[in-house]
């Protein structure tokens, strides 16, 4: 079948033809043309959080767990110590890279099916007073539920304590408000609720506490600042830029305001995700989040309990009618992701349902009925 499948995933996701021919073209890093386009990203990125009176926007080249690491490495001195909330696979990822940058790292864990305390944590920021910084992940990919961001920020403010949010599957999507929510690093991605292509983070800094970022990296390629100040003096990146994802980015980002912003954005995806729920359950599915505290970007389902069901043979056939499912991150209980991000709406929902329902079929399993219990 020589057409592109429907991308149900977190990122990469299904992007647009416009968005796609947005790479056409061959950019100089050092061109004016060029510099123009970042410059008008990087602006228009701002508008998107309100934040161009308190913040700046830097991007970076790579994926997206390289501006967290960049944005960590930046943010937090050496001598920090940071406090990680964990309900989930990526903030596991977020305490083990801030470790192995040789920050202290803690981790205060919660369960997988609930979001993080903002309660909790205020109460361990009053106990431990080395804590310098806090990681927050605003929706946990690894399952799907929202964190409160809002509240979250509200608790470090109280406490004086700087906060990084790692924003790459809400941005966009979730509202952010840099005038009413205090963040010192908010990043996201290219690739993800923009509806861009992968190959690019971006983190937002407070400029309140920018200079005194300097030297706090102790990596070349990672450091925010020296990328900031680079830009600001040339409007160059630093090293080679990727000029086709930062142009189809651009044209993503055109048609994210073209089609209402983000309010626009969450209504499509929270009416992806209300589609997909209703016609897995009508064929046996449970999601394993209760509704209250799923965000409107990934479902995480449990697996049939079929015997015949395996997630190879299953995803392989959703895959031959054109959709592409996910794993799942759980360690605990077989689970399968479905993104409703991207460039799709109801219609495709209900074909992927349908596509599942068909290779159910396919396998000899009368319904997605999980374990009882689950
Ligand atoms: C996608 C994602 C990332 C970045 O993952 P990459 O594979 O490096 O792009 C980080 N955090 C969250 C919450 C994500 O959803």
């Amino acid at each position: 079948m020589d057409r592109d499948r429907i991308l149900l995933t977190p990122g990469p996701l299904t992007t647009t033809l416009r968005t796609k021919l947005a790479m056409l073209k061959d950019w100089g890093s050092w061109d004016a043309d060029f510099n123009a386009l970042t410059a008008s990203v990087r602006h228009r990125l701002l508008d998107i959080v309100h934040g161009h009176e308190t913040h700046v926007v830097v991007p970076l080249q790579g994926s997206g767990t390289f501006s967290v690491e960049a944005a960590v490495a930046t943010v937090v001195p050496r001598d920090g110590h940071v406090l990680v909330l964990d309900n989930g696979a990526y903030c596991k990822r977020a305490a083990r890279l801030t470790e192995m940058m040789g920050r202290r790292a803690s981790v205060m864990a919660f369960g997988e099916e609930e979001p993080v305390s903002a309660a909790a944590l205020d109460a361990r920021l009053k106990a431990v007073g080395s804590i310098t910084h806090v990681i927050l992940i605003h929706c946990e990919t690894g399952t799907g539920v929202e964190n409160p961001l809002a509240e979250v920020a509200t608790v470090c403010e109280k406490h004086g304590k700087g906060l990084i949010v790692d924003a790459m599957s809400s941005f966009g999507a979730l509202p952010i408000d840099a005038r009413s929510t205090r963040f010192d690093a908010l990043i996201a991605a290219s690739g993800k609720c923009l509806e861009g292509v992968p190959g690019m983070g971006f983190v937002f800094i407070r400029r309140a506490i920018l200079d005194g970022c300097a030297g706090n990296s102790q990596s070349l390629a990672m450091d925010l600042h020296d990328q900031h100040v680079y830009m600001g003096k040339t409007g160059q990146w630093r090293f080679t830029p990727p000029t086709h994802v930062v142009a189809a980015l651009s044209e993503a980002i055109t048609q994210f305001v073209e089609e209402g912003g983000q309010p626009a954005r969450l209504a499509r995806y929270a009416d992806n995700c209300r589609v997909l729920i209703d016609g897995m359950a009508a064929i046996g599915f449970k999601p394993f989040l209760r509704p209250e505290v799923q965000a409107p970007v990934i479902v995480t389902f449990h697996a049939p309990a079929h015997p015949a069901y395996d997630f190879k043979t299953f995803y392989e056939g959703a895959k031959a009618r054109g959709f592409m499912l996910y794993p799942g991150k759980l360690t605990q209980v077989e689970t399968f992701r479905v993104g409703c991000i991207g460039s799709l709406g109801r219609h495709e929902m209900r074909q992927a349902v349908e596509a599942v329902a068909d290779t159910l079929r396919e396998m000899g399993i009368p319904g997605g009925e999980p374990h009882v219990g689950a």
